[in-house]
This record gives C-alpha cells, sequence and structure tokens, in this order.
C-alpha cells in the first residue's frame, strides 16, 4: 500500500521543517508543493509577466517546463534544466508565488505532477490544499499552525540566517498579507480538511513542535 500524508497549513507553520524531517526518519519522499509555485513565480517575474494577467501567465507557462528531482532524498526544483531550488527563497518570489497561486491555469498545471507522484511513493506532501484537493485521499492529514507573530518570527529567523536583509514587521505584514490571500482566494484556498487532525505549534519551540507532529503521524500511521 500506497502511503500519502498530507500537511497543510500557514506559512511559517514549520510544515516544510518538520515535513523533512519526519520523511527523512520514514524513508518516505517529502515533497513541498509551495516550491513549485514559486518556481512558476520565478519565470513569471523573469520573464515581466503581470501575475495578475492570466492569460499571459498561462502561454507563458505553456512554454516551460516545471519539475523536481531528488538528490539524496533532498527535492531540488526545476524550472526548465535549472535548479532553482535557491533563487525561488526570496521575499519577493514569496508574494509573487501567492499570486500566481491564484490562478486556473497554475493550480491545474501543479496538480497533475503532484498526483502523479503521490501515486506511486510513500510520501509526505506539504502546502496549503493537499488534504483538500490534492490528495483529498491522503490516509493521514495534518493541519499545522501557530499564531501569526511566532511564524512571523520563525520566517525572520530563517532569513537573516540566509543573509537577507529584513526587518521584522515587513515580515509579519507580508505574512498576514499572504495569508489572508491564501485563505480567501476562489480555488483551493487554504482550510483545514474536515477529516485533517489540527496541530498548534504556539509557544513551542521548533524541536517540541516537531515532537508533537511527529507523534500524532506515528500514532496514526499505527492505525492504518
Ligand atoms: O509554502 P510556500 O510558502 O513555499 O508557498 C508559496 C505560495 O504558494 C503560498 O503562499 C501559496 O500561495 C502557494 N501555494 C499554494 N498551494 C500549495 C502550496 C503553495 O497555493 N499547495
Amino acid at each position: 500500500m500506497i502511503i500519502n500524508i498530507a500537511i497543510d497549513g500557514p506559512s511559517g507553520s514549520g510544515k516544510s521543517t518538520m515535513a523533512k524531517r519526519i520523511s527523512r526518519e520514514l524513508g518516505y519522499h517529502y515533497i513541498d508543493t509551495g516550491a513549485l509555485y514559486r518556481a512558476i513565480a520565478l519565470f513569471v517575474k523573469r520573464a515581466g509577466i503581470d501575475p495578475g494577467d492570466e492569460d499571459a501567465v498561462s502561454a507563458g507557462i505553456a512554454q516551460i517546463n516545471i519539475g523536481f528531482r531528488f538528490s539524496d532524498r533532498i527535492q531540488h526544483t526545476y524550472l526548465n534544466e535549472e535548479d532553482v531550488s535557491e533563487q525561488i527563497r526570496s521575499p519577493e518570489i514569496s508574494e509573487y508565488a501567492s499570486r500566481v497561486s491564484m490562478l486556473r491555469c497554475v493550480r491545474t498545471r501543479l496538480l497533475g505532477i503532484q498526483r502523479d507522484f503521490a501515486m506511486q511513493h510513500n510520501l509526505i506532501m506539504d502546502g496549503r490544499d493537499i488534504g483538500t484537493t490534492v490528495l483529498p485521499d491522503a490516509q493521514i492529514k495534518i493541519y499545522l499552525t501557530a499564531d501569526v507573530k511566532d511564524r512571523a518570527t520563525r520566517r525572520y529567523e530563517e532569513l537573516l540566517a540566509r543573509g537577507e536583509k529584513v526587518d521584522y514587521e515587513t515580515v509579519l505584514s507580508d505574512m498576514v498579507a499572504r495569508d489572508t490571500q491564501d485563505m480567501t482566494r476562489k480555488l483551493s484556498p487554504l482550510r483545514r480538511a474536515e477529516d485533517a487532525v489540527l496541530v498548534e505549534t504556539t509557544g513551542l519551540s521548533l524541536e517540541a513542535g516537531y515532537q508533537k507532529v511527529k507523534s500524532v503521524i506515528l500514532s496514526l500511521l499505527e492505525t492504518l
């Protein structure tokens, strides 16, 4: 039996760090679906396409390949033949990604890639609509969240560690704007699937949050 674990939640909830670590322990693949939206965002930005112009985005993305490959089980995200895993991490690309992710042409294009991979591999896939839309039949679904101030602090520290020049207030307001955009868009908005287990990590260290998510996943795996 192929096991699919879906983890959804707002930005900065720690999804990717936790999913990456748990998948390594389980020997599963980890798929970061946000990276695919970010790769499209990078393409749109480089091409000078208005991310609000669906016809232009649709015509543009028809000309490119988006995908991922693995090296030591680490996902590398590709725009055509270029590994863009690092370039897609800037705050500007976060904002572009949230805008292009509203478009039907973008979501439809990425849906197939995500489902095809999930059908063939044990995996943890994280994103915004995995439990609701991409993998509605996933055996395990987690909705991971934390207070926005906690999430903004984490993201701020992550960006600083990456050498980005950022200030906390901007990170916080960008995060609030992006959450609102992701939760209120028409297509596949971020929301907890009815059968997803809510895991709240407000006030917890990354390690404590990780242990909490891991114990939920391990106990659910035992029931399968
Ligand atoms: O998770 P990450 O912050 O990298 O995602 C970037 C953006 O991509 C999100 O703000 C969201 O708009 C979009 N996204 C999405 N559906 C997913 C994953 C990401 O709409 N499954």
